[in-house]
Protein backbone atom coordinates (compact mmCIF):
# COMPACT_ATOMS: atom_id res chain seq x y z
CA UNK A 1 0.00 0.00 0.00
CA UNK A 2 1.10 3.46 -0.97
CA UNK A 3 0.55 5.79 2.15
CA UNK A 4 1.51 9.63 2.68
CA UNK A 5 3.49 10.30 6.25
CA UNK A 6 4.70 13.48 7.92
CA UNK A 7 7.52 12.59 9.99
CA UNK A 8 8.62 16.04 11.97
CA UNK A 9 5.93 18.32 13.99
CA UNK A 10 6.34 19.50 17.56
CA UNK A 11 4.23 19.67 20.53
CA UNK A 12 2.67 22.56 22.09
CA UNK A 13 5.33 21.43 24.96
CA UNK A 14 7.91 22.96 22.30
CA UNK A 15 8.76 26.66 21.98
CA UNK A 16 6.74 29.21 20.17
CA UNK A 17 4.21 26.52 18.94
CA UNK A 18 0.16 26.61 18.72
CA UNK A 19 -2.03 25.52 21.54
CA UNK A 20 -3.73 23.56 18.50
CA UNK A 21 -0.89 21.17 18.61
CA UNK A 22 -2.61 18.74 20.82
CA UNK A 23 -2.92 15.07 19.35
CA UNK A 24 -6.61 14.96 18.84
CA UNK A 25 -6.69 18.35 16.67
CA UNK A 26 -3.32 16.96 14.48
CA UNK A 27 -5.64 13.22 14.34
CA UNK A 28 -8.68 15.18 12.85
CA UNK A 29 -6.84 17.46 10.73
CA UNK A 30 -4.10 14.63 8.90
CA UNK A 31 -6.77 13.18 7.28
CA UNK A 32 -7.98 16.38 5.44
CA UNK A 33 -4.47 17.00 4.63
CA UNK A 34 -4.23 13.51 3.20
CA UNK A 35 -1.64 12.46 5.47
CA UNK A 36 -2.10 8.58 6.83
CA UNK A 37 0.82 9.00 9.11
CA UNK A 38 2.04 12.03 11.51
CA UNK A 39 5.20 11.32 13.98
CA UNK A 40 4.45 12.74 16.87
CA UNK A 41 7.39 15.16 17.93
CA UNK A 42 8.49 15.64 21.24
CA UNK A 43 8.29 11.90 22.68
CA UNK A 44 10.68 12.47 25.62
CA UNK A 45 8.27 15.18 27.06
CA UNK A 46 6.05 13.57 30.20
CA UNK A 47 3.13 15.18 29.32
CA UNK A 48 2.87 14.96 25.35
CA UNK A 49 3.74 10.71 26.10
CA UNK A 50 0.59 10.98 28.32
CA UNK A 51 -1.35 12.54 25.49
CA UNK A 52 0.01 9.81 23.10
CA UNK A 53 -1.09 7.48 25.80
CA UNK A 54 -4.51 8.22 25.08
CA UNK A 55 -4.99 6.70 21.55
CA UNK A 56 -5.45 3.54 20.64
CA UNK A 57 -2.68 1.05 20.37
CA UNK A 58 -1.98 -1.05 16.97
CA UNK A 59 1.32 -2.10 18.36
CA UNK A 60 4.73 -1.64 20.04
CA UNK A 61 5.21 1.47 18.31
CA UNK A 62 2.15 2.58 16.26
CA UNK A 63 -0.37 4.18 17.70
CA UNK A 64 -4.15 5.62 16.31
CA UNK A 65 -6.77 8.17 16.63
CA UNK A 66 -9.35 8.73 14.72
CA UNK A 67 -7.96 7.17 11.84
CA UNK A 68 -4.42 8.32 11.86
CA UNK A 69 -1.87 6.53 12.58
CA UNK A 70 1.21 7.67 14.84
CA UNK A 71 4.99 7.03 15.49
CA UNK A 72 7.32 7.87 17.83
CA UNK A 73 9.65 10.26 17.08
CA UNK A 74 11.26 13.95 18.32
CA UNK A 75 13.95 15.87 17.28
CA UNK A 76 17.17 17.06 19.76
CA UNK A 77 19.48 19.84 20.13
CA UNK A 78 23.58 18.66 20.67
CA UNK A 79 25.90 20.26 22.22
CA UNK A 80 26.92 22.30 19.08
CA UNK A 81 23.65 23.13 18.35
CA UNK A 82 23.12 20.48 15.49
CA UNK A 83 19.29 18.99 15.60
CA UNK A 84 18.56 15.59 14.89
CA UNK A 85 15.43 13.73 14.33
CA UNK A 86 14.90 10.42 16.07
CA UNK A 87 12.29 7.62 15.55
CA UNK A 88 11.96 4.68 18.44
CA UNK A 89 10.15 1.29 18.20
CA UNK A 90 8.56 1.58 21.62
CA UNK A 91 7.59 3.65 24.63
CA UNK A 92 9.63 1.31 26.43
CA UNK A 93 13.18 2.36 24.35
CA UNK A 94 11.96 5.90 24.76
CA UNK A 95 11.99 5.27 28.20
CA UNK A 96 15.72 3.47 28.09
CA UNK A 97 16.99 6.44 26.10
CA UNK A 98 15.35 9.19 28.16
CA UNK A 99 16.99 7.67 31.46
CA UNK A 100 20.50 7.91 29.81
CA UNK A 101 20.53 11.36 28.55
CA UNK A 102 18.30 12.77 31.90
CA UNK A 103 21.95 13.84 33.53
CA UNK A 104 22.68 15.45 29.98
CA UNK A 105 20.36 17.73 29.87
CA UNK A 106 18.55 20.13 32.10
CA UNK A 107 14.92 20.95 30.20
CA UNK A 108 14.25 17.38 28.94
CA UNK A 109 10.84 17.74 30.82
CA UNK A 110 10.33 22.06 30.07
CA UNK A 111 10.88 22.30 25.89
CA UNK A 112 9.70 19.29 23.80
CA UNK A 113 13.01 19.86 21.25
CA UNK A 114 15.37 19.46 24.28
CA UNK A 115 18.62 20.12 24.57
CA UNK A 116 21.46 17.73 25.03
CA UNK A 117 25.08 18.42 26.62
CA UNK A 118 26.56 15.08 24.19
CA UNK A 119 27.69 15.49 20.54
CA UNK A 120 26.06 13.46 17.60
CA UNK A 121 27.82 10.41 18.03
CA UNK A 122 27.49 9.85 21.40
CA UNK A 123 23.40 10.43 20.84
CA UNK A 124 23.48 7.92 17.65
CA UNK A 125 25.26 5.42 19.83
CA UNK A 126 22.39 5.63 22.43
CA UNK A 127 20.09 5.84 19.12
CA UNK A 128 21.31 2.55 18.38
CA UNK A 129 21.38 0.78 21.74
CA UNK A 130 17.54 1.46 21.30
CA UNK A 131 17.05 0.32 18.06
CA UNK A 132 16.31 4.03 16.93
CA UNK A 133 16.77 5.14 13.92
CA UNK A 134 18.77 8.62 13.75
CA UNK A 135 19.75 11.54 11.11
CA UNK A 136 20.21 14.68 10.79
CA UNK A 137 17.42 17.44 10.53
CA UNK A 138 17.06 19.82 8.10
CA UNK A 139 20.62 19.54 7.11
CA UNK A 140 21.18 22.48 5.45
CA UNK A 141 20.02 25.71 7.10
CA UNK A 142 22.69 27.95 8.34
CA UNK A 143 22.18 27.45 12.01
CA UNK A 144 21.26 24.66 14.20
CA UNK A 145 21.95 21.88 10.94
CA UNK A 146 24.74 19.31 10.74
CA UNK A 147 26.20 21.27 7.65
CA UNK A 148 26.26 24.34 9.57
CA UNK A 149 28.66 23.14 11.97
CA UNK A 150 30.35 19.63 10.46
CA UNK A 151 31.85 19.30 6.80
CA UNK A 152 30.69 15.66 6.94
CA UNK A 153 28.77 13.18 8.18
CA UNK A 154 31.69 10.99 9.83
CA UNK A 155 32.39 14.73 11.59
CA UNK A 156 29.15 14.32 12.96
CA UNK A 157 28.53 11.13 13.90
CA UNK A 158 32.35 9.95 13.98
CA UNK A 159 32.19 6.05 13.92
CA UNK A 160 28.59 6.28 14.52
CA UNK A 161 28.13 7.79 10.38
CA UNK A 162 27.31 3.94 8.94
CA UNK A 163 24.26 3.70 11.43
CA UNK A 164 22.55 7.20 10.11
CA UNK A 165 19.85 5.66 7.58
CA UNK A 166 18.28 9.20 6.45
CA UNK A 167 19.21 12.84 6.08
CA UNK A 168 15.80 15.01 6.35
CA UNK A 169 16.50 17.97 3.63
CA UNK A 170 14.48 20.93 5.35
CA UNK A 171 12.39 23.27 3.49
CA UNK A 172 15.24 24.73 1.74
CA UNK A 173 16.77 22.03 -0.81
CA UNK A 174 15.21 19.19 -2.31
CA UNK A 175 17.18 16.18 -3.81
CA UNK A 176 18.73 18.16 -6.70
CA UNK A 177 20.44 20.10 -4.21
CA UNK A 178 21.26 16.83 -1.88
CA UNK A 179 22.64 14.67 -4.63
CA UNK A 180 25.02 16.56 -5.37
CA UNK A 181 26.96 15.61 -1.96
CA UNK A 182 28.11 11.99 -2.74
CA UNK A 183 28.60 11.11 1.22
CA UNK A 184 24.57 11.56 1.20
CA UNK A 185 23.77 8.99 -1.90
CA UNK A 186 23.38 5.94 0.29
CA UNK A 187 21.03 8.09 2.71
CA UNK A 188 17.19 7.95 2.50
CA UNK A 189 16.14 11.51 1.51
CA UNK A 190 12.94 12.42 4.26
CA UNK A 191 10.52 15.59 3.42
CA UNK A 192 8.70 16.84 6.40
CA UNK A 193 6.97 20.00 7.82
CA UNK A 194 8.52 20.54 11.29
CA UNK A 195 5.49 22.34 12.05
CA UNK A 196 4.41 24.56 15.05
CA UNK A 197 0.40 24.84 14.00
CA UNK A 198 -1.90 22.26 12.94
CA UNK A 199 -3.21 24.53 9.73
CA UNK A 200 -2.96 23.16 6.21
CA UNK A 201 -0.37 25.76 5.52
CA UNK A 202 1.63 24.56 8.05
CA UNK A 203 0.97 20.77 8.37
CA UNK A 204 2.42 18.32 5.63
CA UNK A 205 3.40 21.24 3.75
CA UNK A 206 6.28 18.84 2.93
CA UNK A 207 5.85 14.99 3.37
CA UNK A 208 6.74 11.63 2.44
CA UNK A 209 5.15 9.46 0.28
CA UNK A 210 6.18 4.77 1.09
CA UNK A 211 5.30 1.66 -0.42
CA UNK A 212 4.47 -0.31 2.73
CA UNK A 213 2.84 -3.36 3.62
CA UNK A 214 0.73 -1.47 6.69
CA UNK A 215 1.03 2.29 8.19
CA UNK A 216 3.08 0.95 11.16
CA UNK A 217 6.37 2.00 12.54
CA UNK A 218 7.41 -1.32 11.74
CA UNK A 219 7.03 -1.38 7.89
CA UNK A 220 7.93 2.86 7.55
CA UNK A 221 11.47 2.05 9.47
CA UNK A 222 11.84 -0.42 6.46
CA UNK A 223 11.01 1.81 4.56
CA UNK A 224 13.64 4.10 5.44
CA UNK A 225 15.99 1.64 5.41
CA UNK A 226 14.64 0.19 2.00
CA UNK A 227 14.16 -3.23 2.52
CA UNK A 228 11.79 -6.17 2.21
CA UNK A 229 10.58 -4.50 -1.11
CA UNK A 230 9.21 -1.33 1.14
CA UNK A 231 10.67 1.92 0.33
CA UNK A 232 10.19 5.75 -0.40
CA UNK A 233 8.16 7.10 -3.82
CA UNK A 234 8.37 10.77 -3.85
CA UNK A 235 9.34 13.48 -1.61
CA UNK A 236 7.27 16.33 -1.86
CA UNK A 237 8.22 19.78 -0.61
CA UNK A 238 7.96 23.72 -1.32
CA UNK A 239 10.05 24.78 -4.19
CA UNK A 240 13.90 25.91 -2.55
CA UNK A 241 14.11 28.83 -4.22
CA UNK A 242 11.34 30.09 -2.15
CA UNK A 243 12.92 30.17 0.87
CA UNK A 244 14.29 33.50 2.35
CA UNK A 245 18.42 32.37 2.01
CA UNK A 246 18.10 30.89 -0.68
CA UNK A 247 20.47 32.98 -2.80
CA UNK A 248 23.65 34.58 -1.73
CA UNK A 249 22.31 38.33 -1.52
CA UNK A 250 22.51 41.71 0.64
CA UNK A 251 20.96 41.56 3.76
CA UNK A 252 19.69 45.53 3.56
CA UNK A 253 19.28 46.05 -0.15
CA UNK A 254 19.05 42.57 -1.62
CA UNK A 255 20.43 42.28 -4.45
CA UNK A 256 21.86 39.41 -5.17
CA UNK A 257 25.53 37.71 -5.98
CA UNK A 258 26.73 34.80 -7.58
CA UNK A 259 29.13 32.91 -5.22
CA UNK A 260 32.32 34.21 -7.27
CA UNK A 261 31.23 37.71 -7.29
CA UNK A 262 30.47 37.46 -3.40
CA UNK A 263 33.80 35.97 -2.49
CA UNK A 264 35.48 38.55 -4.58
CA UNK A 265 33.57 41.27 -2.77
CA UNK A 266 34.68 39.74 0.54
CA UNK A 267 30.46 39.69 1.53
CA UNK A 268 30.08 42.94 1.29
CA UNK A 269 27.34 44.85 -0.90
CA UNK A 270 27.81 47.81 -3.25
CA UNK A 271 25.36 49.53 -0.34
CA UNK A 272 27.62 48.57 2.06
CA UNK A 273 26.02 45.81 3.85
CA UNK A 274 26.93 42.06 4.30
CA UNK A 275 25.89 39.79 1.57
CA UNK A 276 24.46 36.60 3.22
CA UNK A 277 25.86 33.16 2.02
CA UNK A 278 22.60 31.03 0.68
CA UNK A 279 21.72 27.80 1.19
CA UNK A 280 22.27 26.99 -2.52
CA UNK A 281 25.65 28.41 -2.60
CA UNK A 282 26.76 26.30 0.54
CA UNK A 283 25.44 23.39 -1.12
CA UNK A 284 27.97 24.04 -3.55
CA UNK A 285 30.63 24.45 -1.61
CA UNK A 286 29.88 21.14 -0.30
CA UNK A 287 29.52 19.24 -3.61
CA UNK A 288 31.29 16.49 -4.67
CA UNK A 289 29.04 17.34 -8.01
CA UNK A 290 28.86 19.82 -10.32
CA UNK A 291 25.34 18.30 -11.53
CA UNK A 292 23.31 16.32 -9.22
CA UNK A 293 23.87 12.66 -9.52
CA UNK A 294 20.74 10.78 -8.41
CA UNK A 295 21.13 6.85 -7.15
CA UNK A 296 19.07 4.80 -8.81
CA UNK A 297 16.78 4.14 -5.48
CA UNK A 298 16.02 8.31 -5.42
CA UNK A 299 12.47 8.99 -5.75
CA UNK A 300 10.68 11.74 -7.33
CA UNK A 301 10.76 14.68 -5.63
CA UNK A 302 7.69 16.98 -6.64
CA UNK A 303 7.71 20.81 -5.83
CA UNK A 304 4.24 22.07 -4.34
CA UNK A 305 3.14 25.22 -1.64
CA UNK A 306 -0.05 23.60 0.23
CA UNK A 307 -3.30 24.14 -1.58
CA UNK A 308 -4.13 27.45 0.86
CA UNK A 309 -1.21 29.45 -0.62
CA UNK A 310 -2.20 27.92 -4.45
CA UNK A 311 -5.37 29.53 -3.74
CA UNK A 312 -4.16 32.06 -2.27
CA UNK A 313 -2.31 33.28 -5.57
CA UNK A 314 -5.14 32.39 -8.23
CA UNK A 315 -7.90 34.36 -6.42
CA UNK A 316 -5.36 37.13 -5.62
CA UNK A 317 -5.41 37.08 -2.01
CA UNK A 318 -2.34 38.33 -0.16
CA UNK A 319 -2.32 35.81 3.06
CA UNK A 320 -3.94 32.16 3.12
CA UNK A 321 -6.00 33.16 6.01
CA UNK A 322 -9.06 34.61 5.18
CA UNK A 323 -12.60 33.43 4.57
CA UNK A 324 -12.36 33.48 0.55
CA UNK A 325 -9.28 30.93 0.59
CA UNK A 326 -10.77 29.05 3.93
CA UNK A 327 -13.90 28.59 1.68
CA UNK A 328 -12.63 27.60 -1.81
CA UNK A 329 -10.21 24.83 0.39
CA UNK A 330 -13.16 23.38 2.08
CA UNK A 331 -14.83 23.15 -1.08
CA UNK A 332 -12.20 21.21 -3.03
CA UNK A 333 -11.80 19.18 0.23
CA UNK A 334 -15.20 18.28 1.25
CA UNK A 335 -15.29 17.43 -2.45
CA UNK A 336 -12.09 14.93 -2.95
CA UNK A 337 -11.30 14.03 0.41
CA UNK A 338 -8.06 15.96 0.71
CA UNK A 339 -5.45 18.27 0.23
CA UNK A 340 -3.22 15.32 -1.31
CA UNK A 341 -6.06 13.85 -3.17
CA UNK A 342 -6.50 17.63 -5.02
CA UNK A 343 -3.22 18.65 -5.68
CA UNK A 344 -1.59 15.47 -7.02
CA UNK A 345 -3.91 12.56 -7.75
CA UNK A 346 -7.23 13.83 -8.96
CA UNK A 347 -7.72 14.44 -13.20
CA UNK A 348 -7.89 17.96 -13.56
CA UNK A 349 -11.00 18.47 -15.72
CA UNK A 350 -12.62 17.04 -12.29
CA UNK A 351 -11.14 19.76 -10.41
CA UNK A 352 -12.31 21.99 -13.34
CA UNK A 353 -15.85 21.40 -12.62
CA UNK A 354 -15.44 21.79 -8.67
CA UNK A 355 -14.13 25.04 -8.34
CA UNK A 356 -13.07 28.53 -10.07
CA UNK A 357 -11.22 28.24 -13.56
CA UNK A 358 -8.32 30.45 -11.64
CA UNK A 359 -7.84 27.77 -9.01
CA UNK A 360 -7.65 24.89 -11.75
CA UNK A 361 -5.17 26.88 -13.84
CA UNK A 362 -2.90 27.16 -10.56
CA UNK A 363 -2.78 23.45 -9.87
CA UNK A 364 -2.12 22.33 -13.02
CA UNK A 365 0.82 25.14 -13.54
CA UNK A 366 2.38 23.59 -10.43
CA UNK A 367 1.81 19.87 -11.78
CA UNK A 368 3.54 21.04 -15.46
CA UNK A 369 6.18 22.67 -13.17
CA UNK A 370 4.70 26.07 -15.46
CA UNK A 371 5.37 28.36 -12.22
CA UNK A 372 8.33 30.55 -12.64
CA UNK A 373 9.95 31.08 -9.31
CA UNK A 374 12.13 34.37 -8.35
CA UNK A 375 14.61 33.20 -6.01
CA UNK A 376 14.71 34.10 -2.41
CA UNK A 377 18.24 35.76 -1.06
CA UNK A 378 19.36 37.94 2.09
CA UNK A 379 16.19 37.59 4.42
CA UNK A 380 13.59 37.99 1.39
CA UNK A 381 11.38 35.70 0.23
CA UNK A 382 11.07 34.13 -3.48
CA UNK A 383 8.13 35.28 -5.50
CA UNK A 384 6.07 32.40 -7.30
CA UNK A 385 4.50 33.37 -10.93
CA UNK A 386 1.47 31.88 -11.65
CA UNK A 387 0.64 31.84 -15.89
CA UNK A 388 -2.06 33.11 -16.49
CA UNK A 389 -3.44 33.94 -20.06
CA UNK A 390 -0.26 34.00 -21.50
CA UNK A 391 0.65 36.59 -19.17
CA UNK A 392 2.42 36.01 -15.80
CA UNK A 393 1.39 37.60 -12.71
CA UNK A 394 3.59 37.55 -9.79
CA UNK A 395 2.57 37.32 -6.22
CA UNK A 396 4.77 37.96 -3.20
CA UNK A 397 5.33 34.26 -1.42
CA UNK A 398 6.56 32.61 1.49
CA UNK A 399 5.53 30.36 4.43
CA UNK A 400 5.44 33.44 6.26
CA UNK A 401 6.54 31.78 9.31
CA UNK A 402 6.05 34.52 11.73
CA UNK A 403 5.51 34.26 15.28
CA UNK A 404 1.86 36.18 14.32
CA UNK A 405 0.80 33.35 11.65
CA UNK A 406 1.99 30.30 13.80
CA UNK A 407 -1.22 31.74 15.52
CA UNK A 408 -3.79 32.60 13.36
CA UNK A 409 -5.25 29.13 13.51
ZN1 LIG B 1 15.19 21.76 14.26
ZN1 LIG C 1 23.20 46.08 -0.52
Amino acid sequence: MIINADLHIHSRYSGATSDKMNIKTISLEAPRKGINVMATGDCLHSSWIKEIKTCNVIDDGTFEMNGTRFILSTEIEDQRRVHHLLYFPSFSAVEEFKDRIKSKSKNLETDGRPNVNLGGEEIASLAKDVEALIGPAHAFTPWTAMYAYHSSLKDCYGDLADYISFVELGLSADSDYADTIEELHRLTFLTNSDCHSPHPVRLAREFNRFEVNDATFDEIKKAILRTGGNKPVLNIGLPPQEGKYNESACISCYTHYALEEAKRRRWKCHCGKRIKKGVRDRIKEMATFGEPQHPDHRPPYLHLIPMAEIITKAVGQHTPFTQTVSKRWNELVSTFGNEITVLIDTDINEIAKATAPAITEAILAFREKKVIIVPGGGGKYGTIELPKDGKTITVPVGPQDTQKSLFDY
